[in-house]
């Protein structure tokens, strides 16, 4: 027989991303709006194992909606990778009488949550982060008001470019992914990318630049994605060194993963966290919400971490055999329009730079 939720629990853990809020509201709105309780788990899974959370009522997440961080707060916490903190978290989840987990963050998370659903806490996730590197699912939470910060932070950027006839070579996060960046520099006009999907020809970017200062273009902006390891800012100095164009470096970090959510990270954030209440509720577990051809649908976490390193090609010895043909295909299809998705945006910025 299909068991009851009572009650269940709300976490945001790993690196935050704006929109984490509006996800909590929603989860704990949508699962106080069917009858169950809610409890707030502080830090992540570090909030499970050392006990610390609290009631979420209606009005505890009221005005949050539109707010950046998470009131949750979250962390990293080495202990509940172990077998003894793992087994601490599922005694603290008896002792509340937590039926149920939704988790809110990256792919480590959904390795946590994992964990849970094996040893008997159907835990599902719901992708927030600000690096969109998360394969199954087209979109994150906090992925859009990273760009938008980026893009608002690089205006300005060029504006004082255009006065002084400078170039800015700007750094952005995303861990391994080149989302941000070559999103942003589309959004930009920025003259170049560097991410780490597409190898990049230095010598044809110096060249151009080069090129249109002799044409008269006074400023520009080449966006570069963290992923791509010890490059941005040694390369500013050689943009200048070879061009003869004055060229500032900016590294923009963790001011990306702050501010309040946009729009569109809202409206992800409530579809998103209400369709994993849904799935919860309804019995199931260790899956991923995922927006796929613009639909919430749900994914099982284990096919969206194999897909995950068949597209980053970390696979291990063994884990293919764990999928079916089918689900192979499928991944082999997905990754396949992700690089192809990366190659066109990468020449649409290269091909508008004029
Ligand atoms: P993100 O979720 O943003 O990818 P992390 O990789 O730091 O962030 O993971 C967040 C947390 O998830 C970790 O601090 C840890 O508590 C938990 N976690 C990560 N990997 C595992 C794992 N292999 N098993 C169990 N829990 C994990």
């Amino acid at each position: 027989m299909e068991k009851k939720f009572r009650k269940i629990g709300v976490l945001t853990s790993g690196g935050d991303a704006p929109g984490m809020n509006a996800a909590v509201r929603a989860i704990a709105r949508a699962a106080l709006a069917r009858g169950v309780e809610v409890m707030g788990i502080y830090g992540g899974y570090s909030g499970l194992i050392h006990d610390n959370m609290i009631e979420l009522k209606a009005r505890t997440v009221s005005n949050i909606v539109s707010r950046g961080g998470t009131i949750l707060y979250s962390d990293r916490c080495e202990e509940f990778k172990t077998e003894e903190g793992m087994q601490t978290a599922i005694g603290v989840c008896k002792k509340h009488e937590i039926d149920g987990i939704v988790a809110i963050g990256g792919d480590g998370t959904f390795r946590g949550a994992t964990d849970l659903s094996v040893r008997g806490i159907p835990t599902i996730g719901v992708p927030g982060t600000i690096d969109n590197d998360i394969t199954a699912t087209e979109n994150s939470i906090g992925f859009d008001t990273a760009m938008n910060t980026v893009v608002q932070m690089c205006d300005r950027l060029r504006d004082t470019c255009e006065s002084h006839a400078r170039c800015n070579v700007v750094e952005v996060m995303g861990r391994g992914a080149g989302d941000i960046a070559i999103n942003t520099a589309l959004a930009l006009g920025a003259v170049a990318a560097v991410i780490p999907e597409v190898p990049f020809d230095e010598a044809a970017c110096m060249e151009k630049i080069r090129r249109l200062r002799a044409d008269g273009k006074r400023s520009f902006l080449v966006i570069v994605s963290e992923g791509v390891e010890h490059f941005s800012e040694a390369f500013a100095k050689r943009v200048q060194a070879e061009t003869g164009v004055e060229t500032k470096f900016a590294r923009l970090a963790h001011v990306v993963r702050g501010g309040d959510p946009t729009l569109g990270d809202r409206i992800l954030a409530a579809k998103m966290g209400v369709y994993a209440v849904e799935r919860l509720l309804a019995g199931e577990s260790n899956l991923v919400i995922c927006q796929q051809d613009n639909r919430i649908v749900a994914v099982d976490i284990l096919y969206s971490q194999i897909l995950d390193r068949k597209y980053k090609g970390t696979l291990k010895e063994g884990m293919l055999e764990k999928c079916t043909a089918e689900q192979i295909a499928q991944m082999d299809c997905a990754i396949e329009e992700k690089k192809k998705d990366f190659a066109r945006l990468y020449a649409m910025v290269n091909d508008l730079a004029r």
